[in-house]
């Protein structure tokens, strides 16, 4: 079976049931699969809550700062599998 490269969102995604996403990704990681946070926010200033909530439960936690996401994570050489996500449309499009 392939090992997955898992992005999760989240606001709006994680947010809206953390236990659900919380056992997701426990189930995910122990059949051997990576899951990553990835999200429109801004780490400087909006950050905090979601590195304590998310730190030490995903692999690595990426901040897009309003920029679409396929090419903030592709800077860093990392490509996800699948994407969760309650707004796709950033995956592909920046907000600002
Ligand atoms: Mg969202």
């Amino acid at each position: 079976m392939k090992k997955l490269l898992i992005a999760l969102d989240y606001d709006g995604t994680y947010t809206e049931d953390t236990k659900l996403w919380d056992a997701f990704i426990a189930l995910a990681t122990r059949a051997g699969h990576r899951v990553i946070c990835c999200m429109m926010r801004y780490e400087d200033t909006e950050g905090d809550e979601v590195k304590d909530l998310l730190r030490g439960k995903v692999e690595r936690i990426f901040f897009a700062g309003r920029k679409n996401k396929i090419e903030a994570l592709g800077t860093h050489e990392i490509f996800p599998d699948i994407w969760i996500d309650d707004a796709p449309h950033w995956i592909f499009d920046d907000a600002i």
